[in-house]
């Protein structure tokens, strides 16, 4: 680290930070970046701040959005009694590609993990039941990722739903156990929300 002059250093550092990235893969980025014409780096360093500036959650559901509510909530054709609970925001592209939702969805941002020391309190837990204590809701789909904490974060949730008189279903597995929604081809989340089950 100390052959590199310091603001090559700090790019190098805070690529490594990064999910998924070595201090090999940080290198290599961070001389790319040195390498493009300073206006094609500057439009890189303004999408950084613009999208950290303009995306918030949806006051509804949580989606990330840079209008509340998201395009989502605020469609008239979509069916509010339905409503599907992933994950993360990537997991709506994910559903949304499949064509076949018509509902509405709610973002948990991430699953209880003890683990990760993340409890109910840390994810949107509390943003959901509230939508369903307001009545419109008929339905909520599960649709959480079927890792074992993703798993116990859903029977966590559907023992919360239960008494409120909402059916409470959880999606299908043609999904492996451990498997990421994002991941899925459109015909298999088609599926696995077809056949889904109630909890
Ligand atoms: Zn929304």
């Amino acid at each position: 680290m100390d052959y590199y002059a310091l603001p090559i250093a700090n790019l190098i550092e805070q690529f490594s930070k990064l999910p998924g990235i070595g201090r090999k893969t940080a290198q290599r980025l961070a001389f790319y970046i040195l390498e493009m014409e300073p206006l094609e780096a500057e439009k890189l360093a303004v999408a950084i701040t613009e999208a950290k500036e303009k995306i918030r959650y949806c006051s509804i559901c949580c989606n990330l959005t840079d209008e509340d509510p998201c395009y989502i909530c605020n469609d008239d054709r979509r069916d509010k009694s339905l409503i599907c609970v992933v994950e993360g925001a990537k997991d709506i592209i994910a559903m949304e590609k499949t064509r076949e939702f018509k509902g509405v969805y709610h973002v948990l941002h991430g699953v209880i993990s003890p683990m990760e020391n993340r409890g109910p309190d840390e994810i949107r837990i509390k943003e959901l039941l509230n939508r369903v204590y307001e009545g419109q809701v008929e339905e909520v789909i599960l649709a959480i990722n079927p890792t074992v904490e993703g798993e116990a974060t859903a029977l966590y949730i559907a023992k919360l739903l239960k008494p409120l008189g909402v059916k409470v279903t959880r999606i299908a597995h043609g999904i492996p156990v451990g498997g990421d929604l994002e991941y899925f081809d459109e015909v298999t989340l088609s599926k696995a929300m077809e056949n889904r089950r109630e909890l």
